[in-house]
Protein backbone atom coordinates (compact mmCIF):
# COMPACT_ATOMS: atom_id res chain seq x y z
CA UNK A 1 0.00 0.00 0.00
CA UNK A 2 1.28 3.42 -0.86
CA UNK A 3 0.61 6.73 1.36
CA UNK A 4 2.16 9.65 -0.02
CA UNK A 5 4.88 11.12 1.97
CA UNK A 6 5.31 8.19 4.00
CA UNK A 7 8.85 6.62 3.74
CA UNK A 8 9.66 3.42 4.17
CA UNK A 9 13.01 2.07 4.31
CA UNK A 10 15.22 -1.41 5.39
CA UNK A 11 13.78 -4.00 7.00
CA UNK A 12 10.49 -2.58 7.68
CA UNK A 13 9.96 -1.77 3.94
CA UNK A 14 8.36 -3.72 1.27
CA UNK A 15 11.49 -3.76 -1.35
CA UNK A 16 10.76 -6.52 -3.75
CA UNK A 17 13.50 -7.66 -5.33
CA UNK A 18 15.89 -6.61 -2.67
CA UNK A 19 17.41 -8.49 0.37
CA UNK A 20 16.84 -7.40 3.75
CA UNK A 21 20.50 -6.24 4.23
CA UNK A 22 22.16 -3.67 5.92
CA UNK A 23 23.69 -3.08 2.36
CA UNK A 24 20.18 -2.95 0.56
CA UNK A 25 19.04 -0.49 4.06
CA UNK A 26 21.75 2.07 3.24
CA UNK A 27 21.36 2.82 -0.14
CA UNK A 28 17.66 3.15 0.15
CA UNK A 29 18.07 5.48 3.03
CA UNK A 30 20.00 7.79 0.78
CA UNK A 31 17.71 7.73 -2.11
CA UNK A 32 14.93 8.35 0.14
CA UNK A 33 16.96 10.95 1.78
CA UNK A 34 17.80 12.47 -1.24
CA UNK A 35 14.21 12.48 -2.53
CA UNK A 36 12.79 14.30 0.67
CA UNK A 37 15.17 16.90 -0.10
CA UNK A 38 14.16 16.78 -4.05
CA UNK A 39 10.54 17.27 -3.28
CA UNK A 40 11.06 19.58 -0.24
CA UNK A 41 12.78 21.96 -3.13
CA UNK A 42 10.32 21.38 -5.72
CA UNK A 43 12.68 19.52 -7.92
CA UNK A 44 12.39 16.45 -9.73
CA UNK A 45 13.88 13.49 -7.90
CA UNK A 46 14.84 11.52 -11.22
CA UNK A 47 14.65 7.76 -11.35
CA UNK A 48 16.56 6.17 -8.66
CA UNK A 49 19.06 3.07 -8.52
CA UNK A 50 19.99 1.00 -6.18
CA UNK A 51 22.78 -1.80 -5.44
CA UNK A 52 23.38 -3.95 -2.70
CA UNK A 53 26.38 -6.10 -2.43
CA UNK A 54 26.52 -9.21 0.34
CA UNK A 55 30.06 -10.06 1.32
CA UNK A 56 31.08 -13.58 2.99
CA UNK A 57 34.16 -14.79 4.68
CA UNK A 58 34.34 -17.90 5.07
CA UNK A 59 38.00 -18.22 6.16
CA UNK A 60 41.36 -15.89 6.31
CA UNK A 61 41.71 -14.47 2.32
CA UNK A 62 39.04 -16.12 1.32
CA UNK A 63 35.82 -14.37 -0.13
CA UNK A 64 32.93 -14.45 -1.92
CA UNK A 65 30.55 -11.70 -3.37
CA UNK A 66 27.36 -11.63 -5.00
CA UNK A 67 25.90 -8.00 -6.51
CA UNK A 68 22.87 -6.93 -8.03
CA UNK A 69 22.06 -3.35 -9.24
CA UNK A 70 18.26 -2.27 -8.96
CA UNK A 71 15.90 0.49 -10.39
CA UNK A 72 12.07 1.29 -9.60
CA UNK A 73 10.03 0.03 -11.58
CA UNK A 74 7.09 2.48 -11.98
CA UNK A 75 4.41 0.70 -13.50
CA UNK A 76 4.28 -1.92 -10.73
CA UNK A 77 5.43 0.99 -8.13
CA UNK A 78 8.40 -1.74 -7.09
CA UNK A 79 12.13 -1.82 -6.63
CA UNK A 80 13.44 -4.70 -9.47
CA UNK A 81 16.63 -6.27 -10.74
CA UNK A 82 18.04 -4.40 -13.51
CA UNK A 83 18.62 -7.50 -16.28
CA UNK A 84 23.38 -7.93 -16.77
CA UNK A 85 23.67 -5.33 -13.71
CA UNK A 86 25.86 -7.38 -11.17
CA UNK A 87 28.41 -10.31 -10.71
CA UNK A 88 29.08 -13.14 -8.57
CA UNK A 89 32.16 -14.28 -7.27
CA UNK A 90 33.20 -17.32 -10.22
CA UNK A 91 33.10 -20.89 -8.61
CA UNK A 92 36.72 -21.14 -10.08
CA UNK A 93 38.28 -18.12 -8.83
CA UNK A 94 41.71 -17.63 -8.17
CA UNK A 95 43.43 -17.70 -4.68
CA UNK A 96 44.30 -14.04 -5.50
CA UNK A 97 40.56 -12.80 -6.64
CA UNK A 98 39.40 -15.27 -3.05
CA UNK A 99 41.99 -13.06 -0.80
CA UNK A 100 40.70 -9.93 -3.01
CA UNK A 101 37.12 -10.12 -2.46
CA UNK A 102 37.99 -10.57 1.81
CA UNK A 103 39.80 -7.54 1.46
CA UNK A 104 36.63 -5.97 -0.46
CA UNK A 105 34.23 -7.20 2.76
CA UNK A 106 36.30 -5.72 4.96
CA UNK A 107 36.79 -2.45 2.93
CA UNK A 108 33.14 -2.69 2.63
CA UNK A 109 32.13 -2.90 5.99
CA UNK A 110 35.06 -0.35 7.69
CA UNK A 111 33.36 2.22 5.00
CA UNK A 112 29.84 1.38 5.79
CA UNK A 113 30.07 1.63 9.43
CA UNK A 114 32.31 5.32 9.36
CA UNK A 115 29.20 5.93 6.89
CA UNK A 116 26.67 5.40 10.05
CA UNK A 117 28.42 6.53 12.58
CA UNK A 118 30.82 9.28 11.98
C1 LIG B 1 23.09 -12.61 11.75
C2 LIG B 1 22.89 -11.51 10.74
C3 LIG B 1 23.92 -11.21 9.86
C4 LIG B 1 23.76 -10.19 8.92
N1 LIG B 1 24.80 -9.91 8.05
C5 LIG B 1 24.68 -8.90 7.18
C6 LIG B 1 25.76 -8.54 6.32
O1 LIG B 1 26.84 -9.14 6.34
N2 LIG B 1 25.59 -7.54 5.45
C7 LIG B 1 24.42 -6.82 5.40
O2 LIG B 1 24.34 -5.88 4.59
N3 LIG B 1 23.36 -7.14 6.20
C8 LIG B 1 23.46 -8.14 7.09
N4 LIG B 1 22.40 -8.48 7.91
C9 LIG B 1 21.11 -7.77 7.75
C10 LIG B 1 21.14 -6.40 8.43
O3 LIG B 1 21.56 -6.52 9.77
C11 LIG B 1 19.73 -5.79 8.38
O4 LIG B 1 19.17 -5.91 7.09
C12 LIG B 1 19.80 -4.31 8.76
O5 LIG B 1 20.24 -4.17 10.07
C13 LIG B 1 18.41 -3.66 8.61
O6 LIG B 1 18.48 -2.35 9.10
P1 LIG B 1 17.18 -1.62 9.54
O7 LIG B 1 17.65 -0.29 10.05
O8 LIG B 1 16.18 -1.63 8.45
O9 LIG B 1 16.55 -2.48 10.72
P2 LIG B 1 17.16 -2.85 12.14
O10 LIG B 1 18.65 -2.86 12.11
O11 LIG B 1 16.44 -4.07 12.59
O12 LIG B 1 16.76 -1.59 13.03
C14 LIG B 1 15.43 -1.45 13.50
C15 LIG B 1 15.54 -0.78 14.87
O13 LIG B 1 14.24 -0.43 15.29
C16 LIG B 1 14.11 -0.75 16.66
N5 LIG B 1 12.67 -0.91 16.92
C17 LIG B 1 11.86 -1.94 16.60
N6 LIG B 1 10.61 -1.69 17.00
C18 LIG B 1 10.62 -0.48 17.57
C19 LIG B 1 9.63 0.35 18.18
N7 LIG B 1 8.35 -0.03 18.27
N8 LIG B 1 10.00 1.54 18.67
C20 LIG B 1 11.30 1.98 18.56
N9 LIG B 1 12.28 1.24 17.99
C21 LIG B 1 11.94 0.03 17.51
C22 LIG B 1 14.90 -2.05 16.81
O14 LIG B 1 15.28 -2.25 18.15
C23 LIG B 1 16.11 -1.74 15.90
O15 LIG B 1 17.14 -1.09 16.61
C24 LIG B 1 22.55 -9.47 8.87
C25 LIG B 1 21.50 -9.80 9.77
C26 LIG B 1 21.67 -10.80 10.69
C27 LIG B 1 20.56 -11.09 11.66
Amino acid sequence: MIRPNIHVLGNASVSAGMPKSGYSANVQAKVCARTISDMLNNRDPGDPSYMNTCYSIVRKDYGISVSVVYSFDETNNQIVKVKGAGGLTPSDASDEALARESRYAHGWFHNITNDMYS
